[in-house]
Protein backbone atom coordinates (compact mmCIF):
# COMPACT_ATOMS: atom_id res chain seq x y z
CA UNK A 1 0.00 0.00 0.00
CA UNK A 2 1.40 3.29 -1.20
CA UNK A 3 1.28 6.17 1.21
CA UNK A 4 -1.55 7.90 -0.49
CA UNK A 5 -3.47 4.64 -0.34
CA UNK A 6 -2.67 4.58 3.57
CA UNK A 7 -3.98 8.16 3.91
CA UNK A 8 -7.40 7.57 2.12
CA UNK A 9 -7.92 4.66 4.09
CA UNK A 10 -6.85 6.08 7.27
CA UNK A 11 -9.27 9.41 6.23
CA UNK A 12 -12.64 7.05 5.24
CA UNK A 13 -11.77 4.92 8.76
CA UNK A 14 -11.77 7.99 10.40
CA UNK A 15 -14.95 8.87 8.48
CA UNK A 16 -16.60 6.38 9.11
CA UNK A 17 -15.63 6.29 12.58
CA UNK A 18 -17.59 10.23 13.21
CA UNK A 19 -20.19 8.64 11.47
CA UNK A 20 -21.00 5.97 13.91
CA UNK A 21 -20.67 8.44 16.68
CA UNK A 22 -23.26 10.40 15.51
CA UNK A 23 -25.65 8.22 13.73
CA UNK A 24 -27.33 7.26 16.79
CA UNK A 25 -30.30 9.24 16.34
CA UNK A 26 -30.37 11.87 13.28
CA UNK A 27 -32.75 12.20 11.07
CA UNK A 28 -34.79 15.32 9.62
CA UNK A 29 -36.52 16.93 6.38
CA UNK A 30 -36.40 20.58 6.54
CA UNK A 31 -38.08 23.03 4.86
CA UNK A 32 -36.06 25.98 4.60
CA UNK A 33 -37.30 29.51 4.02
CA UNK A 34 -40.25 29.65 6.33
CA UNK A 35 -39.67 32.58 8.95
CA UNK A 36 -40.58 32.47 12.00
CA UNK A 37 -41.12 35.37 14.50
CA UNK A 38 -37.98 35.39 16.65
CA UNK A 39 -39.05 34.27 20.22
CA UNK A 40 -36.61 33.79 23.11
CA UNK A 41 -36.73 29.79 24.23
CA UNK A 42 -39.24 30.09 26.57
CA UNK A 43 -38.80 27.99 29.81
CA UNK A 44 -41.92 28.77 31.02
CA UNK A 45 -43.45 26.37 28.53
CA UNK A 46 -43.67 23.77 31.46
CA UNK A 47 -44.07 24.09 35.16
CA UNK A 48 -44.23 21.04 37.13
CA UNK A 49 -48.38 20.28 37.91
CA UNK A 50 -47.43 18.73 41.29
CA UNK A 51 -43.43 19.47 42.52
CA UNK A 52 -42.05 16.51 44.20
CA UNK A 53 -39.10 16.22 46.45
CA UNK A 54 -36.31 14.72 45.16
CA UNK A 55 -37.00 15.51 41.86
CA UNK A 56 -33.88 16.50 40.71
CA UNK A 57 -31.97 14.10 43.43
CA UNK A 58 -28.06 13.17 42.41
CA UNK A 59 -27.22 16.62 41.69
CA UNK A 60 -24.78 17.86 43.94
CA UNK A 61 -25.46 21.77 41.84
CA UNK A 62 -28.83 21.84 40.86
CA UNK A 63 -29.38 25.38 42.92
CA UNK A 64 -28.23 27.20 39.45
CA UNK A 65 -31.58 25.11 37.73
CA UNK A 66 -34.93 27.09 37.87
CA UNK A 67 -36.79 24.30 40.46
CA UNK A 68 -39.61 24.88 38.57
CA UNK A 69 -38.83 23.27 35.24
CA UNK A 70 -36.65 23.11 32.93
CA UNK A 71 -33.08 24.26 32.68
CA UNK A 72 -32.79 27.08 29.65
CA UNK A 73 -31.16 26.63 26.54
CA UNK A 74 -28.96 29.84 27.60
CA UNK A 75 -26.91 27.91 30.70
CA UNK A 76 -25.32 25.49 28.04
CA UNK A 77 -25.04 27.54 24.48
CA UNK A 78 -24.53 31.21 23.64
CA UNK A 79 -26.27 29.81 19.97
CA UNK A 80 -29.43 30.73 19.24
CA UNK A 81 -30.90 28.69 16.57
CA UNK A 82 -30.96 29.71 12.69
CA UNK A 83 -34.72 31.37 12.52
CA UNK A 84 -34.58 31.30 8.79
CA UNK A 85 -33.94 27.77 8.16
CA UNK A 86 -36.89 26.42 10.90
CA UNK A 87 -40.66 26.03 10.29
CA UNK A 88 -42.80 27.26 13.02
CA UNK A 89 -44.49 24.23 15.46
CA UNK A 90 -48.10 25.27 15.42
CA UNK A 91 -49.11 23.20 17.67
CA UNK A 92 -48.19 20.17 19.12
CA UNK A 93 -50.45 16.72 18.49
CA UNK A 94 -47.38 13.61 19.07
CA UNK A 95 -44.48 13.38 21.03
CA UNK A 96 -41.42 10.90 20.23
CA UNK A 97 -38.21 9.97 22.38
CA UNK A 98 -35.01 9.33 21.27
CA UNK A 99 -31.37 8.73 22.97
CA UNK A 100 -28.31 10.28 21.18
CA UNK A 101 -27.23 7.30 20.33
CA UNK A 102 -23.71 8.20 21.16
CA UNK A 103 -21.03 7.19 23.48
CA UNK A 104 -22.75 5.29 27.10
CA UNK A 105 -22.93 8.56 29.43
CA UNK A 106 -23.95 8.10 33.11
CA UNK A 107 -22.04 11.12 34.62
CA UNK A 108 -24.53 13.07 36.67
CA UNK A 109 -22.67 16.55 36.69
CA UNK A 110 -24.40 19.33 35.32
CA UNK A 111 -21.20 20.31 33.59
CA UNK A 112 -20.53 16.89 31.52
CA UNK A 113 -24.55 17.51 30.68
CA UNK A 114 -24.19 20.80 29.36
CA UNK A 115 -21.25 19.80 27.68
CA UNK A 116 -22.66 16.91 25.72
CA UNK A 117 -25.34 19.34 24.63
CA UNK A 118 -23.23 21.68 23.30
CA UNK A 119 -21.56 18.57 21.48
CA UNK A 120 -24.42 17.05 19.90
CA UNK A 121 -26.04 20.88 18.93
CA UNK A 122 -22.85 21.39 17.11
CA UNK A 123 -22.72 18.34 15.21
CA UNK A 124 -26.60 18.87 14.16
CA UNK A 125 -25.69 21.93 13.02
CA UNK A 126 -22.03 21.60 11.44
CA UNK A 127 -22.31 18.12 10.17
CA UNK A 128 -26.03 17.75 9.33
CA UNK A 129 -26.43 21.25 8.40
CA UNK A 130 -29.35 21.58 10.64
CA UNK A 131 -30.93 25.07 12.34
CA UNK A 132 -30.32 23.94 15.64
CA UNK A 133 -30.06 20.84 17.81
CA UNK A 134 -32.82 18.40 16.39
CA UNK A 135 -34.61 17.98 19.82
CA UNK A 136 -36.73 20.29 21.98
CA UNK A 137 -36.25 18.90 25.54
CA UNK A 138 -33.13 17.02 26.91
CA UNK A 139 -33.20 14.22 30.14
CA UNK A 140 -29.79 13.38 31.70
CA UNK A 141 -29.00 11.05 33.72
CA UNK A 142 -29.26 12.79 37.20
CA UNK A 143 -33.03 13.73 36.14
CA UNK A 144 -32.34 17.05 34.99
CA UNK A 145 -34.70 18.45 32.00
CA UNK A 146 -33.18 20.49 29.54
CA UNK A 147 -34.38 23.06 26.91
CA UNK A 148 -33.45 22.46 23.61
CA UNK A 149 -34.76 23.73 20.28
CA UNK A 150 -37.43 26.17 21.61
CA UNK A 151 -40.72 24.83 21.27
CA UNK A 152 -42.12 27.41 18.73
CA UNK A 153 -39.54 25.60 16.25
CA UNK A 154 -40.33 22.48 14.20
CA UNK A 155 -37.81 20.21 15.65
CA UNK A 156 -35.26 18.20 13.20
CA UNK A 157 -35.58 14.11 15.21
CA UNK A 158 -37.62 11.96 13.12
CA UNK A 159 -37.26 11.96 9.34
CA UNK A 160 -40.31 13.60 7.29
CA UNK A 161 -42.45 13.41 10.69
CA UNK A 162 -41.16 16.45 12.28
CA UNK A 163 -44.54 18.42 11.82
CA UNK A 164 -46.02 18.93 15.46
CA UNK A 165 -43.75 16.54 17.17
CA UNK A 166 -42.41 17.06 19.98
CA UNK A 167 -39.20 15.22 20.12
CA UNK A 168 -37.57 14.19 23.98
CA UNK A 169 -34.27 13.06 24.25
CA UNK A 170 -32.65 10.80 27.15
CA UNK A 171 -28.82 11.26 26.92
CA UNK A 172 -26.72 7.99 26.38
CA UNK A 173 -26.83 4.86 24.10
CA UNK A 174 -29.38 2.49 25.40
CA UNK A 175 -28.29 -0.38 22.97
CA UNK A 176 -24.85 -0.19 25.25
CA UNK A 177 -26.49 0.87 29.08
CA UNK A 178 -29.47 0.93 31.00
CA UNK A 179 -31.29 4.79 32.00
CA UNK A 180 -30.29 5.53 35.39
CA UNK A 181 -33.91 5.94 37.81
CA UNK A 182 -33.21 8.96 37.93
CA UNK A 183 -33.46 9.91 33.68
CA UNK A 184 -36.97 7.52 33.83
CA UNK A 185 -38.30 8.99 36.65
CA UNK A 186 -37.85 12.23 34.77
CA UNK A 187 -38.91 11.18 31.73
CA UNK A 188 -42.43 9.89 33.12
CA UNK A 189 -42.89 13.11 34.57
CA UNK A 190 -41.59 15.31 32.06
CA UNK A 191 -43.41 13.34 29.12
CA UNK A 192 -46.60 12.80 31.42
CA UNK A 193 -46.64 16.54 31.72
CA UNK A 194 -46.39 17.65 28.20
CA UNK A 195 -48.99 14.79 27.43
CA UNK A 196 -51.72 16.89 29.91
CA UNK A 197 -50.14 20.12 28.41
CA UNK A 198 -51.07 19.55 24.56
CA UNK A 199 -53.78 16.86 25.20
CA UNK A 200 -51.64 14.48 23.34
CA UNK A 201 -52.62 10.82 23.91
CA UNK A 202 -50.56 7.80 25.28
CA UNK A 203 -51.53 6.30 21.73
CA UNK A 204 -49.20 9.24 19.98
CA UNK A 205 -46.63 8.96 22.28
CA UNK A 206 -44.03 7.12 20.05
CA UNK A 207 -40.54 6.00 20.23
CA UNK A 208 -38.22 6.70 16.89
CA UNK A 209 -38.61 3.41 15.60
CA UNK A 210 -41.86 3.28 16.01
CA UNK A 211 -42.07 5.89 13.43
CA UNK A 212 -38.65 5.11 11.26
CA UNK A 213 -36.34 2.44 10.92
CA UNK A 214 -33.53 3.08 13.58
CA UNK A 215 -32.58 1.79 16.48
CA UNK A 216 -32.96 4.70 18.57
CA UNK A 217 -34.32 4.82 21.49
CA UNK A 218 -31.77 1.65 22.02
CA UNK A 219 -33.52 -1.70 23.39
CA UNK A 220 -32.98 -0.74 27.39
CA UNK A 221 -34.82 2.52 26.50
CA UNK A 222 -37.79 0.84 24.26
CA UNK A 223 -38.66 -1.78 27.30
CA UNK A 224 -38.83 1.13 29.30
CA UNK A 225 -41.24 3.38 26.54
CA UNK A 226 -43.27 -0.12 26.35
CA UNK A 227 -44.04 -0.40 30.19
CA UNK A 228 -44.76 2.98 31.20
CA UNK A 229 -46.83 3.04 28.16
CA UNK A 230 -49.00 -0.50 29.06
CA UNK A 231 -51.71 -0.66 31.29
CA UNK A 232 -50.83 0.86 34.92
CA UNK A 233 -47.86 1.99 33.47
CA UNK A 234 -47.08 6.33 34.22
CA UNK A 235 -47.71 7.35 31.20
CA UNK A 236 -51.04 4.95 30.48
CA UNK A 237 -52.18 6.91 33.56
CA UNK A 238 -51.48 10.41 32.29
ZN1 LIG B 1 -34.04 9.13 17.58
Amino acid sequence: MDQYSRRQLLHSGFAAGAFVLLQGCASSARRPGVRVTPQAGDPSVWKFESQKPGWMTGSSSTATAPATGVIPRTTWTRATPKLWDTNPMNGISRITVHHDGMTAFTSTSQADAASRLESIRNSHVDSRGWADIGYHYIVDPAGRVWEGRPINLQGAHVADNNEHNLGVMVMGNYDQQSPTGASVKALDDFVAAMMRKYKVPVGRVYTHQEIRPTACPGRSLQRVMESTRARGGVLARA
